[in-house]
């Protein structure tokens, strides 16, 4: 049966991303497969932001590296919206030690680091939403009707 889950997931592309002139890449496999792209921005967030949005991790070993690498510079903070984007967007991303995202997801395909892995996107729909309030304010992301398909539709 068709899944009819409308979702909104936030992704975003991490410094090393921007710096690498990934961006259009990125959001064009979003575009491509049928999503709505209903907030960007590039954004510099403070060391409080970055440890807020990372909050749950901040017992693990890694987290200072994670923080400093989130400050390496600016970043694109995205909203994306569909059906099942949450979970799809996460497959479009591949795992999060890049050496085990298969090649075709944006990891596979640009990245061999964990430390250095390009792109964020949200684990679960709960998640998404704590996130895009996190980083978007209500009327940011306020979609705007358009002729744009939202679930997928391509003509042709
Ligand atoms: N990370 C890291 N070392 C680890 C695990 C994670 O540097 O051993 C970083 C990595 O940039 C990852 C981020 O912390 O993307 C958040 O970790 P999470 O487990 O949430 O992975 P994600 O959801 O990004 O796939
Ligand atoms: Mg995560």
């Amino acid at each position: 049966m068709e899944d009819k889950r409308l979702e909104r997931s936030f992704v975003m592309i991490k410094p090393d991303g921007v710096q690498r002139g990934l961006i259009g890449d990125v959001i064009s496999r979003f575009e491509k497969r049928g999503y709505k792209l209903i907030a960007l921005k590039m954004s510099s967030p403070t060391k409080e932001h970055i440890e807020s949005h990372y909050e749950d991790l901040k017992a693990k070993k890694f987290f200072p590296d994670l923080v400093a690498y989130m400050l390496m510079g600016p970043v694109i903070a995205m909203v994306w919206q569909g059906t099942a984007v949450v979970s799809t967007g996460r497959k479009i991303v591949g795992a999060t030690n890049p050496l085990d995202s298969l090649p075709g997801t944006v990891r596979g395909d640009f990245c061999i680091e964990t430390g250095r892995n390009i792109i964020h996107a949200s684990d679960a729909v709960e998640s998404a939403e704590k996130e895009i309030k996190l980083w978007f304010t209500e009327t940011e992301v306020k979609s705007s009707d358009t002729l744009a398909p939202e679930t997928g539709g391509k003509t042709g």
